[in-house]
């Protein structure tokens, strides 16, 4: 139960589902089609309109053995619809059970920004602790709690200049990016190159999968790869998604698409009159085959669970 295939982290808690989309890359989001296709049942009564699971609250407080935690992987925590009393219990459990990392992920950092910065609301958390959990352990509440990351989602530039800055503003013990999918080229050094400030601790990329999934450019993964490298920030590549790249010397298909290092893509059966010099072939063959490899290696780095100390 709530064991999870995603390749970054061990196992999921949904206190919260359902969503609304605000960027490209909820395009096709994974949670919109599961949530649709069990619509009505146990785990999606509401489908995917954002919908509160108070009774799954204290699942971590049984959860004896340590593990990593994908907090709302079926949702965003900070969805303006979860009311702030519940986003303060979430962060409760958290805080009770520490044996536990937990991994939170938002395309709404802004919201997060305001309520983790707020001395309302960690007071607010900090009284959950006391009268919400009665038979778990007594902990001492400290702020940011050492046992939470936040990450934002990057699938481009513009939305990389527009959540980074916010994460960055936000109290925590590690800050990471999701750049999956990852739509376009992202550069992170000037959020990087910080050295008195908060800086980034973690950087994931993946492709997309599923139906309509858009092709990755080999030189984003590539880019970001060496800018997380340079800076010594662990990198997780997770997976092509449906597309991967042709092999030079492979003879192209019909089907296969060329894409420009700017995100342009087209059929290789068109004219080639979209060329510049940085287009690849790449061919959807699907998740599984496209695997995780980039450039002949799986990358696989992450910080420290439990180990960094809170800033
Ligand atoms: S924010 Fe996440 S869960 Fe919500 S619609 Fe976008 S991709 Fe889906």
């Amino acid at each position: 139960m709530n064991q999870t295939k995603i390749e970054w982290t061990e196992r999921t808690w949904n206190p919260v589902t359902g969503c609304t989309k605000v960027s490209s890359g909820c395009d096709h989001c994974y949670a919109e089609t599961i949530a649709t296709r069990f619509a009505g049942g146990k785990a999606f009564p509401r489908g995917f309109a954002v919908t509160l699971h108070p009774e799954r609250l204290d699942q971590p407080l049984r959860w004896r053995k340590p593990a990593t935690v994908f907090v709302n992987s079926m949702s965003d925590l900070f969805h303006a619809d979860v009311p702030d009393e519940y986003i303060a219990k979430v962060f409760a459990v958290m805080a009770l059970t520490p044996q536990h990392t937990y991994q939170i992920l938002t395309k709404r950092p802004g919201r997060m920004r305001s309520l983790l910065n707020s001395e309302r609301f960690r007071v607010a958390a900090a009284m959950e602790t006391a009268i919400g959990y009665s038979e778990a352990p007594r902990n001492l509440f400290t702020w940011p709690l050492p046992n939470v990351w936040l990450g934002v989602s990057v699938e481009s530039q513009k939305w990389a200049d527009v959540r980074i800055p916010a994460l960055l503003d936000t109290p925590a013990a590690v800050r990471f990016l999701s750049c999956e999918p990852l739509l376009g080229p992202v550069t992170i050094h000037e959020y990087r190159d910080r050295p008195a400030d908060p800086t980034i601790d973690w950087v994931i990329i993946g492709g997309e999968s599923g139906h309509n999934a858009r092709p990755m450019h080999p030189q984003w993964a590539r880019r970001l790869r060496d800018q997380c490298a340079a800076a010594i920030v662990p990198f997780f590549f997770k997976q092509w998604g449906a597309w991967a790249p042709v092999g030079e010397g492979e003879i192209a298909k019909e089907t296969d698409l060329h894409i420009r290092r700017d995100g342009y893509a087209w059929p290789i059966t068109e004219p080639h009159g979209a060329k510049d010099g940085t287009e690849v072939v790449m061919r959807r063959v699907g998740k599984s085959a496209a695997g995780r490899e980039l450039d002949g290696r799986e990358w696989n780095e992450m910080p420290q669970r439990n180990e960094v100390c809170p800033r």
